[in-house]
């Protein structure tokens, strides 16, 4: 996995339980979500009930799994955790179901991967809490009801769009999580660095912010590499050198470009003289698979304005050439 991807590892879980927030008041930036979210929660508080449930959608990384522990917490209730690509059949989700207690939150991870025949059963839970449990094959099966407590499905996504209508008719309230700032994320490094003990000072804070793509968990791990360096390599204080060498090592770009990013731009900008360029062909140039390049290298290198889908193909933009330090294309070549 690349210092840069906004998916995380088994291993980093455990590295990132550490940082969680735990408070709806300890979570940075989102002030929408934040203020929908608390104001949903302390109602259903007031009246005594679980609250509605709750989808959220958003890129890898943002906070997700997090604001369903948050929630949890607030409800009183303990958390659940599955995906949907865990939930193979209707079985799977009954199991997961019947396991239930009050006020519990069950966080469905990528819902809109849950298998299509478990769906059925899903929104019978979220709507009745009841499931129908079948006994027997054939024509002798018969369905037994059985009642659920109150619970609340929090749901996330990548996309909204990518759920079936009626799934997402059931949940009260949806919340879109968006990339954060640079400053925001300053604020959570340095609120972690107390967490992991570690000196970080407030100009290393920002540089690891400003490289970090709007997004927690890689500053979150960024600071973990610069914090690895400090007490290797410096003298334990995680200053801005020590951030910018730390960074240097990992080949994280004052952009939050890694190794991949880069291959893919200068092949672009260099060897195919600023595109268009076919996905295939670009893969082939970086030695990569074109899924890879599509999906892991791709969406940032767009988002950040330094590559353009056409019609032809991929083609860089100025602000590509210009971060690679390299003249731009030739006048009478098109950028596009
Ligand atoms: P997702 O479920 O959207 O992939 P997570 O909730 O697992 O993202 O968050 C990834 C990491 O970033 C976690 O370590 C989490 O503590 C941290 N994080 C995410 N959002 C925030 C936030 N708003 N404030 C502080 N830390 C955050």
């Amino acid at each position: 996995k690349g210092i840069v991807s906004p998916a995380a590892s088994e291993s980093e879980r455990a590295a990132e339980a550490a940082l969680r927030p735990r408070q709806l008041s300890e979570f940075v930036g989102q002030e929408t979500v934040r203020s929908q979210l608390s104001l949903v929660l302390e109602a259903a508080v007031a009246r005594g009930k679980t609250p509605d449930h709750v989808l959220l959608s958003g890129p890898p990384g943002l906070g997700k799994t997090t604001l369903s522990m948050i929630i949890a917490a607030e409800v009183n209730g303990s958390l659940r955790l599955t995906s949907g690509p865990a939930i193979q059949n209707p079985g799977d989700l009954a199991a997961v179901l019947s396991s239930l207690q009050e006020n519990d939150v069950l966080f469905i991870d990528e819902i809109h991967r849950l298998a299509r025949t478990a769906e059925e059963m899903l929104y019978l839970a979220m709507e009745d809490f009841r499931v129908d449990v079948m006994v027997g094959k054939g024509p002798g099966a018969t369905s037994i009801p059985l009642p659920l407590p109150p619970f609340t499905v929090v749901g996330a996504t990548t996309r909204a769009g990518l759920l079936p209508a009626p799934l997402r008719d059931r949940f009260g309230f949806t919340g879109h999580l968006e990339y954060y700032e640079e400053e925001e994320l300053a604020l959570i490094v340095t609120r972690n660095a107390v967490k992991l003990q570690a000196n970080l000072e407030a100009d290393a804070a920002h540089e690891i912010a400003s490289r970090s793509r709007g997004t927690p968990r890689i500053a979150n791990r960024l600071l973990r590499r610069v914090q690895d360096w400090a007490q290797v390599r410096g003298n334990g204080v995680l200053d801005l050198a020590a951030a910018r060498a730390a960074l240097d090592v990992f080949e994280v770009d004052r952009r939050g470009l890694d190794r991949l990013d880069r291959a893919v731009l200068e092949a672009v900008c260099v060897r195919f003289r600023g595109g268009p360029v076919g996905l295939t062909t670009l893969a082939v140039s970086v030695g990569e698979e074109p899924e890879t390049v599509e999906t892991v290298a791709e969406p940032y290198l767009v988002r950040e304005g330094f590559l353009v889908r056409t019609p032809r193909g991929r083609a860089a933009t100025r602000l590509a050439f210009d971060h690679l330090g390299l003249p731009g294309p030739a006048p009478e070549e098109t950028l596009f």
